[in-house]
């Protein structure tokens, strides 16, 4: 079996804000008391997604909440496995497995003293702009008008042998430093026994998850330069929706070389 880790914003799915007009909507939801659409596929991307071969295990690994995951309707209703909360859940058939909650719960925990200074650092951050929360209990999560600042004021008070600090756009994270996708990827090769692992990412977020992994595709956004020490093939047609085709062809004709040659 081939396991194919996928990371999803920006890496199967992409934002309304990029959507054409042929693209598939694939998440809808209420925000701000608005009902929305929020991210699409390109149709081909569908249509891969949906024929992959039975010996290619398609697993998110995902930053978002469990609530968040949920809006996305791809893989039929479920996706027979989904890693959220950047690795603080797994959930099988929808339901967040017990034991793999336990593991986590002992990442968070080594770091918890830590996170809970760093809530408070960014509750009196002059450049919040978004509540503080704790997300699925795994990380915590708000947004600043000044991200950089913002990380430098949490980089100069916490313990970067603890934990991570990371932005995206306006976003601040201070994750766990073990509660990463790379550990996810880890714990989910232990469970399933692939015979190889696939990764496929955008952002920081993914570059442990990447490294854990076989073979790491990643978009052509400079991120295989952190990568030098596995092989990593760059999806060169930067178009949105591109990279989630790249993605699930690299995967598809793999696993068809591999049928022929294991
Ligand atoms: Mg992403």
């Amino acid at each position: 079996m081939i396991l194919l880790a996928l990371d999803l914003d920006n890496t199967l799915i992409h934002s309304y804000k990029k959507a054409e007009g042929s693209h598939i909507c694939v998440e809808e939801g209420n925000i701000h008391g608005i009902w929305k659409k929020l991210s699409y596929m390109t149709p081909e991307a569908v249509e891969k997604l949906n024929g992959l071969s039975s010996g290619i295990l398609p697993i998110p690994i995902t930053t978002r909440s469990v609530e968040q995951f949920r809006r996305i309707s791809i893989f039929g209703d479920e996706p027979p496995m989904a890693v959220t909360s950047n690795g603080g859940t797994l959930l099988i058939n929808g339901v967040p497995d017990k034991a793999w909650r336990a593991e986590s719960e002992q990442l968070i925990n080594t770091a918890i003293s830590e996170l809970e200074r760093g809530k408070n650092l960014l509750e009196t951050d002059k450049n919040r702009s978004f509540e503080v929360r704790f997300v699925d209990d795994s990380f915590i999560f708000t947004k600043s008008d000044k991200p950089d600042e913002t990380v430098s004021l949490l980089g100069s008070q916490l313990d970067a042998q603890t934990v991570d600090i990371l932005t995206n756009g306006s976003k601040v994270y201070i994750l766990p430093k073990g509660l990463n996708k790379g550990n996810a990827l880890e714990r989910l090769k232990k469970r399933l026994s692939p015979e190889t692992t696939i990764a496929a990412g955008d952002s920081e977020f993914d570059i442990p998850m990447l490294l854990s992994a076989d073979i790491a595709l990643v978009p052509d956004n400079g991120l295989n330069a952190a990568l030098s020490d596995i092989p990593a093939m760059v999806c060169e047609n930067a178009e949105t929706g591109k990279f989630a085709e790249f993605i699930l062809d690299f995967a598809e004709n793999y696993f068809q070389k591999y049928r022929k040659n294991p």
